[in-house]
């Protein structure tokens, strides 16, 4: 191969140069993609990553785009915070959060994807691209759809948080609501891309897609000092963050940028929609699909397109998943923001959550470095707290009044 990488069939090896083709024509098999790992290995070094500016085009050898693509946009690179009072309270001495909440430009992690997967989209001419989507998506592909001057059409569930479709419409995103769940939506939008030459990012585009998740992992590396944490646990959805998440540590090890080491990958899921977790819990190979009921939309998808990649990965590394109910995803998102001032959506609930029932049953050590993915941030998905915190009493502006509440407030402790 003349560039540094290729669509490859994972399971037969079948090479499928780059294109849009999504399933192996020998097997089946969702096409992978594939790179030259020892030419990658001359032309990227630390030092040379180092030298570039902090987004996720730092590690662009590793990332399936042309080398002339034009990637001006600074997504990623997101803070890996140390979180020393969630630690104390989950029982883990070396927790970090890997912040995504303040990813650019819209906020979660599906900015990583979403850059890659339109880059991919422009090299091979598209000029209108869309998703299938449960909210976050949407917002990426619309606001980097707009920032290069794509059409993009959205397709969601009807039933999406407010502040997620407007922050889909606002960027001037062609925005279809679907009586239906996201696996509905899904399988439009697949129907779609075969009538219209459209770059779908989660469907046509979703090997490419796909890889701009191992971008979390390649910062991951670098931010602790070119080292591989032991623990990762990451909110599950339709499963290509985690699985790609342990690719991204498998190619920093092949081409000799970090040592070799062992990274546990830990799943977590809502448990009203836990297809995943449900069968690694219950150490099955099949993922039995499942009707969403979930308040955290973000993960609400009942056949996930990567479910069985997110299995092999969690027991291949000697991980396991966990799921959180409601009241535990609220626990979880109010315990991140009181300890580590950190607003994550209720994605971000399902992970503290998920940790904490890890940590308290010893599957994770807590002397472990453990890495929590924060996937996305609290402000759009407001509605799930709503009615469960106090907003506060009102006075008026008298200071006699203030100091009447502070009596009382006292009284109250
Ligand atoms: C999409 C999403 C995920 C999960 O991603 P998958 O790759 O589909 O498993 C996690 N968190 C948030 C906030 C998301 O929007
Ligand atoms: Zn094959």
């Amino acid at each position: 191969m003349s560039s540094l990488f290729q669509l490859e069939c994972p399971s037969c090896r079948h090479a499928h140069g780059d294109g849009t083709t999504i399933f192996c024509d020998d097997c089946f098999t969702p096409l992978e993609v594939a790179y030259d790992l020892p030419r990658v290995r001359e032309e990227m070094t630390r030092s040379v990553i180092e030298s570039r500016p902090l987004d996720i085009w730092r590690y662009r050898e590793l990332l399936p785009v042309p080398a002339d693509a034009q990637t001006e946009l600074p997504v990623g690179f997101t803070p890996l915070l140390a979180a020393p009072s969630l630690g104390r309270q989950l029982g883990s001495q070396h927790l970090l959060l890997k912040n995504d909440s303040a990813c650019f430009p819209t906020l979660s992690f599906k900015d990583r994807v979403v850059a890659v997967a339109l880059a991919a989209a422009r090299s091979f001419g598209f000029t209108v691209v869309g998703c299938a989507s449960t909210g976050n998506l949407a917002n990426a592909v619309a606001a980097q759809a707009a920032r290069l001057g794509l059409e993009a059409w959205i397709l969601v569930p009807r039933d999406l948080e407010p502040a997620k479709l407007l922050a889909t419409a606002v960027y001037g995103a062609k925005l279809v609501r679907v009586e239906g769940n996201y696996d509905q939506v899904n399988r439009l939008c697949a129907e779609i891309a075969e009538r219209h030459r459209w770059g779908f990012v989660n469907v046509n585009l979703r090997a490419y897609y796909a890889e701009g998740s191992k971008t979390v992992a390649f910062e991951i590396a670098e931010q602790l000092g070119w080292r591989l944490p032991d623990n990762v646990v990451v909110p599950m959805a339709g499963g290509a963050q985690i699985s790609r998440i342990a690719k991204g540590f498998r190619e920093l090890v092949a081409l000799g940028l970090v040592a070799d080491h062992p990274v546990r990958l830990f799943g977590a899921q809502a448990a009203g929609c836990s297809p995943i977790a449900a069968a690694a819990q219950q150490g099955r190979s099949e993922i039995v699909p499942e009707q969403p009921r979930t308040l955290c939309h973000s993960l609400a998808i009942g056949d996930p397109a990567d479910g069985y990649r997110a299995l092999r990965v969690m027991r291949d590394s000697g991980g396991s998943a966990e799921s959180a109910t409601d009241d535990e995803i609220i626990q979880g998102m109010r315990l991140l923001a009181e300890t580590e001032g950190i607003f994550g959506e209720t994605a971000a609930g399902v992970t503290v959550a998920g940790a904490a029932k890890l940590l308290a049953q010893g599957r994770i050590a807590p002397q472990q470095t453990t890495v929590l993915c924060v996937t996305g941030n609290g402000l759009k998905t407001t509605d799930a707290l709503a009615g469960r915190l106090s907003l506060g009493p009102t006075v008026r502006p008298r200071i006699a009044e203030f100091e009447a509440l502070l009596e009382e407030q006292a009284v109250a402790v």
